[in-house]
């Protein structure tokens, strides 16, 4: 089967990836701009610093497996003691407050667990020291879904090997997430299209003809896209249920810049920085990245060395009822898998198993 993706981001290379493995496809994929798309590097002095994507929750297995295959360097951002503690915090809690309100047991109980729940994601979100959603998924509602994730992988590493200083955040340094981006491209099995798609027609009897912007033309069997709609609504034609679903998608811009101080000592406290809300996290001695909803840029203190991004990021994510598998079409990618990249990669491990 001929297959064809559009876009090279995360969620397109690593379907091409698992593809790939199966060894019966021929996979193509197309990208107009960067390949990794939100996951980008810069340099300063010669030296890789990620501006995007740092941190990976340990509970992907296929992505744990990409991190050792391709030996990339990682740090630790929370540890072993830090869920330990917050776990024996929640507990605590619930225990004495049923023990303090046994006339009122059922009522009392489910106040224990809301309070138990918030408290969980307070310890949890100070102890790590960082937020443990991504950019826009930085709420509760990001945490609770996290959590399950967390305790599991946090036991399952406990009974495996007690004593390891494993850690169930990672942030990945040098280049970050690019290093996986560079390897994914080295794939004998797929061809690498660097060019924009510019009409996917699907109406053409069996096959979906795809036209790049050089007005060449290729024909497939099924197509895979990944990217966002604002970006695929102007190259294919949406049926009505489609549209309903992606136009609920609302944006908003996000920030990250990337400060290299003079030396340690000239760093400032995150606090002093107008603007950074999110997230700040040192990536050397005296480099930092700072998160923020507004531009930081005129609010930065005397440094050596400093750039904005500015990204479109979105709400909410949309779910994934579209690929049923009745069509040629799928969609993939963040806006229906969720921010961060694990959502992503497991989008696309349940469509590669669709297709087969
Ligand atoms: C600032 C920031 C920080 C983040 N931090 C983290 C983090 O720490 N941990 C984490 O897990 N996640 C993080 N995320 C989220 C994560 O990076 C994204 O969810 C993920 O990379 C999205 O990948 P994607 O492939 O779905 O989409 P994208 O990366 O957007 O890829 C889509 C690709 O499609 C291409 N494209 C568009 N139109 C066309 C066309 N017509 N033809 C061909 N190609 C086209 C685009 O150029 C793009 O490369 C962060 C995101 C941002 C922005």
């Amino acid at each position: 089967m001929y297959i064809g993706i559009v876009g090279g981001g995360i969620s397109g290379l690593y379907m091409s990836h698992l593809l790939s493995l199966k060894k019966k496809h021929k996979v193509t994929i197309f990208e107009s701009n960067e390949w990794g798309g939100d996951i980008k590097h810069t340099f300063i002095n010669g030296k890789c610093y990620p501006v995007s994507t740092l941190f990976q929750m340990d509970g992907d297995l296929e992505l744990g497996k990409l991190i050792s295959k391709y030996n990339l360097k990682t740090e630790c951002a929370s540890s072993h003691a830090n869920h330990i503690m917050c776990i024996c915090c929640a507990f605590v809690t619930l225990l004495l407050l049923v023990i303090f309100s046994p006339k009122y047991r059922t009522k009392s109980m489910m106040m224990c667990v809301i309070f138990t729940v918030c408290l969980t994601i307070f310890v949890a979100n100070e102890t790590c020291n960082i937020t443990l959603g991504f950019g826009a998924d930085d709420t509760c509602g990001g945490v609770i879904k996290l959590l399950p994730m967390v305790l599991f992988n946090l036991v399952k590493n406990l009974v495996q090997n007690p004593t390891a200083q494993q850690c169930q955040i990672k942030l990945l340094l040098n280049c970050g997430f690019s290093k996986i981006i560079q390897e994914m491209l080295k794939n004998p099995s797929v061809e690498y299209v660097h060019e924009a798609v510019v009409n996917v027609d699907r109406h053409q009897y069996g096959k979906i003809h795809v036209k790049t912007a050089k007005q060449n033309v290729r024909k497939f069997d099924k197509i895979i896209i990944a990217c966002s709609f604002h970006q695929f609504s102007k190259f294919i034609q949406l049926s009505k249920i489609e549209y309903e679903l992606f136009s609920k998608i609302r944006y908003f811009d996000f920030f990250s810049t990337l400060v290299q101080y003079e030396n340690s000592k000239t760093i400032p406290q995150q606090a002093h920085v107008k603007g950074a809300l999110l997230l700040s996290q040192q990536l050397d001695n005296k480099t930092i990245l700072y998160a923020s909803h507004k531009s930081i840029l005129e609010n930065v203190p005397p440094c050596s060395f400093k750039k904005e991004f500015k990204w479109t990021m979105f709400d909410d994510c949309i779910g994934d009822e579209l690929n049923h598998g009745s069509d040629s079409v799928y969609f993939i990618g963040k806006e229906i898998a969720g921010n961060g990249i694990e959502s992503c990669l497991q989008l696309c491990k349940k469509l590669s198993d669709m297709i087969q």
